[in-house]
């Protein structure tokens, strides 16, 4: 989609630091992270967030999910854990209009996500 930030990354038109890639999903390092490892995991076709995945779309949750799994091994935190986090519309203050896994790891974290 134009002017989707997300998009564009996944065009290579603004650069990231890629930690994953197959060719459905795109993962790499959030430029403002919350945490010592925070990777934003994509699929790479566009979808708005999590309401805009439909009954046909829905094997992209399982990909991406198979990605997060490679990824946790990829950086070592099978074993320490990590966070998942989608934030979905403006409650939840989402930002980037392209849906996206905030993974979140690299120490401990507080026993709430709000
Ligand atoms: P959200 O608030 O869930 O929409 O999160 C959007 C995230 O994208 C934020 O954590 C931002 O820091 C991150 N972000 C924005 N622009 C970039 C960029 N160019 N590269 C990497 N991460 C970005
Ligand atoms: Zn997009």
């Amino acid at each position: 989609m134009e002017n989707c930030l997300f998009c564009i990354i996944v065009k290579g038109e603004v650069p990231s630091e890629k930690v994953y890639e197959d060719d459905k999903v795109l993962a790499f390092k959030d430029i403002n992270p919350a945490t010592p490892i925070h990777v934003l995991v994509i699929p790479k076709k566009h979808y708005e967030n999590v309401l805009d995945v439909k009954e046909e779309d829905k094997e992209i949750i399982a990909d991406i999910f198979q990605a997060i799994n490679k990824i946790a091994e990829k950086l070592g935190v099978e074993k320490d854990g990590f966070r998942i986090i989608s934030n979905c519309g403006k409650d939840a203050g989402q930002e980037v209009m392209h849906l996206h896994f905030h993974f979140l790891a690299g120490g401990k974290m507080g026993p709430k996500i709000i």
